[in-house]
């Protein structure tokens, strides 16, 4: 089973893509995961990447739909994964259709008035799990691995603003899209604890799966 998941930024893509990944045994594929290893890699895909990232932009598709070809290819996609964050335009949707059978697209809604407080308020960890900062009670470190939490280089407002422009304008088309193709699965991310969106999640989830 192959998913690709929707969403805004601050919609809780990357923490219900890591949960659904581990439920359903699916390899989980972030673009962004890869951007930011490459960049603190210091690769030449990493300072290309920054430059957009930075900027609240997209990287630019032949990088972009290269990076997740090659990915796809490995041997251990065959058996299902779940795309988060790619595609995000419809020249990229369309270049996936070309190397991919995508079976379900699940959009993740959360009320846009939500989102910035949302992004603005994460604190991340290096191993993938991320935090309110009005959950946190002033911890500064990771509940599950202990190590130091961090804001997100590029979840400050400014560049926040960019993000959710760039969404609106460039991935939210891809909600018809998917919904023309037959594919949609649309669960509402607004309401409830991050457990309790996953249980809705699931609860469409487990009929198709
Ligand atoms: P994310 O971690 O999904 O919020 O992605 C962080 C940033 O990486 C985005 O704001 C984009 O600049 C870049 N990025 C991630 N996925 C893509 C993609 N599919 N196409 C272009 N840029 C991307």
């Amino acid at each position: 089973m192959n998913i690709i998941l929707l969403g805004a930024p601050g919609a809780g893509k990357g923490t219900q893509a890591s949960m659904l990944a581990d439920k359903y045994h699916l390899l989980h594929i972030s673009t962004g995961d890869i951007f930011r290893a490459n960049i603190k890699g210091g690769t030449e895909i990493g300072k290309l990447a920054k430059s957009y990232i930075d900027k609240g932009q997209l990287v630019p598709d032949s990088v972009t739909c290269d990076i997740v070809k090659d990915r796809l290819g490995w041997d251990d996609a065959k058996s299902g994964y779940m795309l988060d964050g790619f595609p995000r335009n419809i020249y990229q949707a369309e270049q996936l259709d070309k190397f991919a059978d995508v079976d379900i697209c699940l959009n993740i809604d959360v009320d846009p008035s939500l989102l910035m407080d949302r992004i603005c308020g994460r604190r991340v960890c290096s191993c993938g799990e991320s935090y309110h900062i009005s959950t946190l009670n002033g911890a500064t470190t990771c509940k599950k691995c202990g190590k130091e939490l961090y804001r997100r280089a590029d979840d400050n407002p400014e560049t926040v603003a960019a993000r959710l422009e760039t969404y609106a304008k460039q991935t939210a088309p891809l909600i018809d899209y998917y919904k023309a193709q037959g594919k949609l699965v649309a669960v509402d991310g607004g309401k409830g604890s991050p457990e309790e969106v996953f249980d809705r999640i699931c609860g469409r989830l487990d009929k198709l799966i």
